[in-house]
């Protein structure tokens, strides 16, 4: 046996980077390289590699450049080793060599970030402004944000905030790169709006003429959309919430000029008074009322009043059974102040409704005297009480009833 026939065969790695495989040296070729002094290893490729190799073919691929017509022209084994190494030929990045050295005379730009408040910028490769502008450079840098912002734009997610009018339970959504630009003007940069249902209902919105508060004014304020939509909205949970009243911008500045007062009480020498309010105190200027007329009672007398009750009082008249109504109305007239105390009087005397008529259609009369013929007087307070059976006619005069 002679020393060639002791070499082995020989495990080589296959000469595609990334691939991991390998490829066997035979003994009798390693002898043969030995004869010529040639110690080296030959590059190979494995059996798998050598398979998809046959399979490839020249890729042609169109410069990146815009409207540059050169074609790259992409080897088997390049395309071969980028399979291997999983990382794909860029053919949206591939310049030809007239454009690599066009390249080589282009800048790198700084274009400021695309969040207006914030100073930073990002880069604009030279590579894309070719890509994108051509040979002429035409491309416009597009509105990006800088490396900071977009880093914090990531950690963001949509929000939703209370819509901007008050009344409303509604939200709005706040998108990333709003959220972004207040983060970097500043929190209270952050918009406030209304949700989509008051937007919508806003723009159908025109300003309303709304008639005065004041019942005497024919004028009118102006209801501003927003504050119908306000309104509306606080509708919604309360049916039975009435428009606003609000005064017109003359009653407004007249408004301004007067103060609350008060007026008396209607119950002479009565201490309390009313609130006259401003409002009431504007119409009575418009419709030119007296102040007479906002007299009432006051609270104290409206007790006192309430209080009171109709009362049967007896007849002034001796042997009437009869009596009158004392109304409490009369009783109220009636009554007086005494140490700030209102009391009722006592009940006045009164005839009843029949002795009342009796006396005022009645009236005095004669009778004549059975003995002399001359006239006695009949008052119609004597007829009353004949009617009570408390007197009788008389039938003779004073001068006869002597003489008998
Ligand atoms: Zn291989
Ligand atoms: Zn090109
Ligand atoms: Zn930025
Ligand atoms: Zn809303
Ligand atoms: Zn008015
Ligand atoms: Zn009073
Ligand atoms: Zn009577
Ligand atoms: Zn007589």
């Amino acid at each position: 046996m002679s020393f060639f026939d002791s070499v082995v065969e020989q495990k080589v790695r296959c000469k595609v980077p990334g691939c991991g495989k390998s490829w066997i040296l035979d003994p009798k070729e390693i002898v043969e390289n030995w004869k010529h002094n040639n110690y080296n290893v030959p590059k190979r490729m494995c059996g798998s590699c050598s398979q998809a190799y046959q399979k490839l073919s020249i890729q042609k691929i169109q410069c990146s450049t815009k409207f540059c017509e050169e074609l790259i022209r992409i080897p088997p084994f390049q395309q071969l080793v980028a399979e291997k190494k999983n990382r794909p030929i860029k053919k949206q990045n591939l310049f030809c060599a007239k454009c690599q050295t066009r390249l080589k005379n282009i800048e790198d730009k700084k274009i400021p970030c695309r969040i207006k408040a914030c100073t930073k910028s990002w880069t604009w490769f030279a590579s894309s402004q070719l890509k994108n502008g051509g040979m002429l450079l035409e491309a416009k840098p597009d509105f990006r944000l800088c490396g900071t912002c977009f880093k914090i734009f990531q950690t963001l997610t949509s929000q939703h905030r209370p819509c901007r009018v008050s009344t409303c339970n509604r939200t709005w959504e706040l998108d990333r790169m709003t959220q972004l630009e207040s983060q970097i003007k500043g929190k209270k940069s952050e918009p406030k709006r209304m949700c989509s249902f008051c937007n919508s209902q806003f723009r159908k919105m025109v300003p309303k003429k709304e008639k005065c508060q004041i019942s005497g004014c024919n004028k009118t304020w102006e209801w501003s959309p927003y504050g119908q939509l306000e309104y509306e909205r606080e509708k919604e949970n309360n049916s039975s919430l009435l428009p606003p009243r609000r005064y017109c911008t003359s009653c407004f500045s007249l408004k301004k000029t007067l103060k609350p007062s008060s007026t008396s009480c209607i119950k002479n020498n009565c201490p309390q008074t009313n609130e006259y309010s401003i409002e009431d105190q504007l119409e009575d200027i418009l419709e030119k009322n007296p102040i007479s007329l906002r007299r009432k009672m006051c609270t104290t007398c409206e007790k006192f009043y309430n209080h009171l009750k109709d009362e049967e009082i007896s007849c002034q008249q001796k042997g009437c059974d009869l009596t009158w109504l004392w109304k409490k109305e009369e009783q109220f007239r009636e009554s007086f102040y005494q140490e700030g105390k209102l009391i009722r009087s006592e009940a006045p005397t009164h005839y009843c409704n029949r002795c009342d008529d009796f006396l005022h259609n009645r009236s005095d009369t004669h009778v004549q005297c059975q003995s002399c013929e001359s006239l006695i007087l009949w008052t119609s307070r004597q007829q009353l009480m004949t009617e009570l059976n408390l007197w009788v006619p008389p039938r003779l005069c004073p001068s006869c009833l002597k003489k008998n």
